[in-house]
């Protein structure tokens, strides 16, 4: 392959992935201190579940000391009770460019697709290569340079950092004398003279001179001394695709339009070979970077014995995520086989998982979360509404409740009215029933309907 592209990330996301994640917008992290505690109070959008949040802040903790390998992650409670959300602030608190996956295990299984190539897709999505190249500034952009300086025994060493408004530069100066701090703005095709003989910096015919005359004017800056020679400005660009995007891009029956469609087909292995070892040699050159993100699959036990030992077979490998699995069952059979285990897990995929559990949240909790959600979705509730809200959420299901408030927000807005009051949950609560309302609607009905 001559070249591989890397076009930055076109936004790729299928519908039910931004419904998925767009419910967990206000998740910010896992609102634990530095001693792994959760903050009272809600922090980072998360509320309650102490213990759990604790398990995940030390999973975090052995997967930034690099102890992750070969393992996956299990968390087991009731429907809604923030499995997706602790994963994705788990995520979240790796940092803000590290891929987060979310699917539903029944999503492999398509006329598409092989399953495995499904769970290779969603793997490659959620390793992130970061990227670096350099890049010129662009005609009329204001960047800012700053020489700093340090201390190392006696000599004094430097950094010339060169700033735009997204990102930055550091050239470093070597063992090189340096004194001080300037601050100035340069525009693109700058060229930056450093004279060793006189101390100047000069751009642009202009020169940063020396301290004195600095001082003179009033500007918090220094004399400059640097080494002799000249340093073109240009800017270094940063940019975490993912290794699926990588793939797809490059996939010469796909192409990169492919990623608008969502509709990528199977992807060659000989192309994802050639990936990898390019992607390795940028390693090597320094170039870019690994960023492991997390694939998380929920309702794991519809996953079937095949696709388990494909991720017994993925966790191995040294390009693998951070495998976060949720199911809510409990001793359940084991798809493609006789056999039962707990959560339909193969044992030995459970013996090497650490399993998270999560527990039903109490009412204030629920309230909390609801008021964040409303927030979030910047609907202003009445005291009444979300106490009614709070009911329905321990009564029901708390998605049930949060979807609730996007609806009677809707509603609320027909009347012409800025707050949600109880009547607009009232109606959409009669228009919009609940699971257990649904089932035994089902089950009154079950006659009607085709058997
Ligand atoms: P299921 O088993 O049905 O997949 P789940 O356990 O994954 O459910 P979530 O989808 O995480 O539950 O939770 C339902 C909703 O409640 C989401 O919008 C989620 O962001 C929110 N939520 C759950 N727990 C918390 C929490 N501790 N703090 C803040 N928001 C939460």
């Amino acid at each position: 392959m001559a070249q591989i592209t890397t076009a930055p990330a076109a936004e790729t996301r299928d519908v039910t992935k931004i419904e998925r994640i767009g419910a967990h917008s206000h998740i910010r992290g896992l609102g634990l201190n530095e001693h792994l505690e959760p903050r009272p109070a809600a922090s980072q959008g998360m509320v309650g579940q102490a213990k759990a949040r604790k398990a995940a802040g030390v999973i975090l903790r052995m997967v930034k000391e690099g102890r992750i390998a070969g393992r996956a992650v299990l968390m087991a409670g009731p429907p809604s009770t923030g499995k997706t959300a602790i994963a994705m602030g788990m995520a979240q608190s790796l940092g803000p460019d590290v891929p987060f996956t979310s699917i539903s295990a029944s999503e492999v299984f398509s006329l598409e697709m092989s399953k495995t190539e499904a769970l290779t897709q969603a793997f490659r999505r959620s390793i992130g290569v970061r990227i670096k190249e350099e890049s010129e500034i662009i005609e009329g952009e204001v960047v800012e340079i700053q020489i700093d300086r340090s201390l190392t025994g006696a000599t004094k060493t430097g950094k010339l950092t060169i700033k735009t408004t997204d990102m930055e530069t550091v050239y470093d100066l070597g063992n090189k004398m340096i004194d001080g701090l300037t601050r100035e703005k340069v525009i693109a095709g700058d060229v930056i003279h450093v004279d060793k003989s006189t101390g100047k910096v000069s751009k642009l015919g202009r020169s940063f001179t020396r301290a004195r005359d600095y001082d003179a004017m009033g500007a918090d800056t220094r004399f400059v001394q640097c080494p002799e020679g000249e340093l073109q400005v240009r800017k270094e660009v940063v940019h975490t695709v993912s290794l699926h995007e990588i793939d797809v891009i490059n996939s010469r029956t796909q192409g990169f339009l492919a990623l608008f469609a969502g509709d990528t087909g199977e992807i060659k292995s000989e192309l994802r070979e050639s990936i990898n070892a390019k992607v390795a040699d940028w390693r090597e050159e320094g170039k870019a970077e690994i960023v492991p993100g997390v694939i998380f699959i929920d309702e794991v036990h519809m996953l079937d014995i095949e696709c388990f030992s494909f991720l017994n077979r993925a966790m191995e490998t040294d390009l693998s995520p951070i495998v976060i699995m949720a199911s809510n069952r409990g001793i359940t059979r084991i798809r493609g086989t006789r056999y039962k285990s707990p959560h339909g897990i193969p044992i030995d995929l459970l013996d090497r998982a650490l399993i998270i559990s999560t527990e039903k949240y109490s009412q204030d909790e629920i309230k909390s979360i609801l008021r964040i959600r409303a927030d979030e979705e910047d609907v202003a509730l009445s005291a009444a509404a979300l106490d009614i809200l709070t009911k329905i959420g321990a009564e029901t299901s708390l998605r049930y409740a949060i979807q609730l408030i996007t609806a009677a927000h809707l509603v609320a807005r027909r009347r012409k009215v800025k707050e949600v009051d109880i009547v607009d949950v009232r109606r959409v609560y009669s228009l919009f029933i609940d699971e257990r309302r649904s089932v035994q609607y089902l089950q009154e009905y079950e006659n009607l309907y085709v058997g």
